[in-house]
């Protein structure tokens, strides 16, 4: 197993975790002050994820693009994926925040969606 040093970000404390991992195995070797940073290692070392932010295309809408974001974190190698199938997808005004863009966007089961409202022209 290959030695990690991992930022804790779940608090502004930011503890510098040290770990030892292969990608299925996990181990905490020092640097957390609490037990939340000890789970925060082991997703960012077994499953890391990330909230994907950006935006798409809007055709007849007052601003020529609308910001989406993933409704849930995505694991960190679709993120690629994502970012692609988000580059192919146009959509027609009005848009509403929260309305679903993408049900299942790249095979993720979690949904892209839209952070502003876009009226139509
Ligand atoms: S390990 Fe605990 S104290 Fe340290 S950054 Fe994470 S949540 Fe904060």
């Amino acid at each position: 197993m290959n030695k990690k040093e991992i930022t804790c970000i779940v608090c502004p404390i930011g503890c510098k975790i040290i770990i030892k991992t292969n990608g299925k195995k996990f181990e905490l070797l020092e640097g957390n002050k609490c037990k939340q940073g000890v789970e925060y290692a082991r997703s960012e070392a077994l499953d890391p994820r990330r909230v994907l932010t950006s935006s798409v295309l809007v055709e007849d809408g007052i601003w020529p693009l609308v910001s989406v974001k993933t409704k849930k974190p995505i694991p960190k190698e679709k993120v690629f994926d994502v970012l692609k199938q988000i580059q192919r997808i146009k959509v027609n005004a009005p848009v509403k925040i929260g309305q679903v863009i993408a049900k299942n966007i790249a095979n993720t089961n979690i949904d892209l969606i839209a952070t502003k409202t876009i009226d139509k022209l």
